[in-house]
């Protein structure tokens, strides 16, 4: 799985064998093809051109969702000129210079993402991404990028005048009344956002009001008609809400139901845009009308049994429809248990299609004294939410009829499949970080971590990210703060200090994954290695690491300390060379003393031990010194000990493990192992 995945097709193009080579890595990791004059096709993994660059260019076009130029920006706005049409169909356009230190965001920007791709490929070569975009300057994302995340939809509006406004830091009103507003909460400070939340109620209000902003966002599951005479611009994004729930007589056409939804969402000022799918009974499961029609809008299906949607309260119940079906209710019921309303109460769930929400809007287990009240409160509920009651339709002269009904849900469909990338971030500075995590980082919609953590990776991070700090103490918090927004659909990266598999972030994740009955792929899961404190601090002093050894923590918060003694024990036994972590806090300051001992009885006072503190961060410290001594130097919580083996000798202020007990000599009659 590639973090380039959301650019696929990507193609990209080179004519000098210096870019070609630079582009290679990146090609190969992405995926993408890397296309060549017929002249540089003696290199590897290309694949040369026939005729011109620029009908090549041409045949390209629109097969591929991105391209990446390895060519004179100039060349390429001349190339691509002709070829451009709609900044909402555009692909992106990345340009590369010649040595690689840049990486320009050419076209499609936004929509396109070629923002993201140009920082995607920077963290891959090591370049300076460019971006000319005004939001950009804000730190804003796009106007037409804000939804994107969350699975929104792009409805009517003017996009580039209220982009430009933006640009401007002109005051742009922004009134949410559906979908997620976590977007809200990590924009840079002085932005030009004025944001009202409105939760609308059964319907949205659709009335225009006069304002003195030059611009407005709408984010709502309504419609609204913009008037071209308007002296302010406007454009909406639509939150994927609404939940259709669907009936129909046997048979019933697809053509049909098309406009049975057409015409009732027009009626209530609904925008098809925000549907998040369809929702009926299981035994409706195969309607053909049904299934054609949720194929062609890419809308999943959610089906339940009659005996769950009889247990739900509707407005509209019928006698009829009960004696056929097995629950008085079919659209309604269907529409508020898709759009999670009822759930615990019910007893089972519906078949998510993976999707699961995170937050019940209300505790319907109420006790018994409470259930009167409890119920009322849910049918006040339920009626809230049902947008739209149950609406029969027909057509003169068609067969079939079709009853539809709409629910709005607490929190939108985003139709993504989540990731969760466990990240790495190595001991300290960025550069100790591999390209392949920063990538990680930047690519992803939300970034979990310690706060002090997540100070050192600032500037990965890119504009519209949602990132989130957490205690050091809150490590089980992260995880499934981290899987629940993945399970919703976004891309989520858990950072941790050095790597995340060791002593990390990843091992918990994978517990609550496990915990949670994962099936191992939804959401996907990308572990990206970090450079660890023991190997960090290994390079720092030398190569004392050189033979066997082993790493063991100190910190007995989740392991028995009997455990923990008896590894040091059998450690020391062994003549491991030994990192040990987590070595003492500020109220556990025995454990280390204990480890000393546990040592000296089985190796050399002169043994060298080294003690790192904060490898590769500005308070860096290296010690050197013996086992014997070892305690007379400051240990805490940021520092690692290494503590060599029976060979291990320190030369000239490094500390050298030789690559067996034979002595250097042996070095040049024995198997290398390089
Ligand atoms: N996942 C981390 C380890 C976390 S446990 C990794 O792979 O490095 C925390 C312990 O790691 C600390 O108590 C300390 O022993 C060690 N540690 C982490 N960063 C360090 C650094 N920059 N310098 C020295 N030791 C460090």
């Amino acid at each position: 799985m590639s973090l380039f995945s959301d650019f696929q097709p990507l193609a990209a193009i080179a004519t000098t064998p210096n870019v070609a080579e630079k582009l290679q890595p990146l090609c190969q990791t992405s995926g993408a093809t890397l296309w060549v004059p017929p002249v540089l096709g003696e290199l590897e993994n290309v694949q040369p051109y026939e005729g011109s660059l620029k009908e090549h260019v041409a045949s390209l076009w629109h097969q591929h969702h991105a391209f990446v130029f390895g060519l004179a920006s100039g060349a390429v706005v001349r190339l691509i000129a002709p070829l451009l049409g709609d900044k909402s169909r555009d692909p992106a356009v990345v340009v590369v210079d010649e040595k690689g230190q840049f990486t320009i965001s050419l076209c499609g920007g936004h929509q396109g993402g070629a923002d993201q791709l140009a920082q995607l490929i920077a963290q891959q070569i090591g370049a300076t991404p460019v971006l000319t975009g005004a939001s950009t300057g804000w730190g804003l994302p796009g106007v037409d990028r804000l939804g994107v995340p969350f699975g929104w939809c792009r409805g009517e509006g003017d996009w580039t005048a209220v982009s430009a406004a933006v640009a401007r830091g002109e005051p742009v009103e922004v009134i949410q009344e559906a979908g997620s507003t976590l977007w809200q909460a990590h924009l840079p400070e002085g932005h030009p956002l004025r944001i009202q939340n409105r939760r609308a109620g059964r319907s949205p209000s659709i009335a225009e009001f006069r304002v003195q902003n030059e611009a407005r966002i709408w984010i709502s599951h309504a419609k609204r008609e913009f008037s071209p005479e308007s002296d302010f611009s406007s454009v909406q994004w639509h939150p994927r809400v609404l939940w259709i729930g669907i009936g129909c007589e046997r048979g019933t056409s697809q053509q049909l139901m098309e406009a049975a939804i057409g015409e009732i969402c027009q009626r209530y000022h609904l925008a098809e845009e925000a549907i998040a799918g369809m929702a009926t009974v299981d035994c409706k499961a195969d309607e053909v009308g049904i299934m054609e029609l949720c194929c062609r809008r890419n809308l999943p299906l959610k089906t339940f049994p009659a005996e769950v949607l009889r247990l739900v309260d509707v407005p509209t119940p019928s006698t009829v429809v009960n004696q056929e079906m097995g629950t008085p209710s079919v659209a309604e019921s269907a529409a508020l248990c898709a759009a999670d309303w009822v759930r615990d109460d019910a007893g089972t769930r519906g078949q998510g299609h993976g999707w699961r929400s995170n937050s019940p809007p209300r505790d319907v287990r109420s006790g018994d004294a409470e259930r009167g009240k409890a119920e009322e409160d849910k049918l006040a509920t339920y009626n809230l939410q049902l947008l739209v009651p149950k609406q029969i339709f027909k057509r003169e002269g068609q067969s079939g009829a079709v009853t539809i009904a709409i629910a709005q849900s607490q929190q939108e469909y985003t139709g993504r499949t989540g990731q969760l990338f466990l990240v790495g971030t190595g001991p300290g500075e960025l550069d100790q970080m591999t390209p392949a995590a920063r990538t990680a980082v930047t690519e992803a919609d939300a970034v979990i971590g310690y706060s002090r953590y997540l100070d050192l990776i600032i500037s990965l991070r890119r504009p519209g990210q949602i990132v989130e700090a957490f205690p050091i103490t809150q490590e089980r918090q992260r995880a499934r703060r981290a899987i629940d927004l993945a399970q919703w659909g976004l891309y989520v990266a858990v950072v941790s200090s050095g790597d995340s598999g060791i002593y990390g972030m990843a091992g918990l994740v994978f517990e609550e994954l496990q915990a949670q009955g994962w099936d191992g792929q939804t959401p996907q899961v990308q572990v990206f290695a970090g450079i660890t404190a023991m190997q960090a601090a290994a390079a720092r002093v030398g190569a004392p690491l050189m033979h066997d050894f082993c790493a063991i923590s100190l910190s007995d918060l989740l392991t028995p300390w009997e455990i923990i003694e008896k590894r040091l024990e059998a450690a020391a036994q062994a003549d491991f060379i030994t990192a040990i972590y987590n070595p003492r806090s500020r109220t556990r300051t025995e454990q280390i003393v204990t480890a000393q001992k546990l040592f000296l009885k089985h190796r050399h006072p002169n043994t060298p031990v080294t003690i790192v503190r904060s490898v590769y961060r500005e308070d860096e410290q290296l010690t050197l010194t013996t086992l014997e001594n070892m305690l007379q130097v400051p240990i805490d919580m940021l520092a690692t000990v290494i503590i060599g083996n029976s060979s291990t000798r320190n030369y000239a202020n490094w500390m050298l493990t030789p690559r067996g007990y034979l002595g250097f000599d042996a070095e040049a009659s024995s198997e290398t192992q390089d």
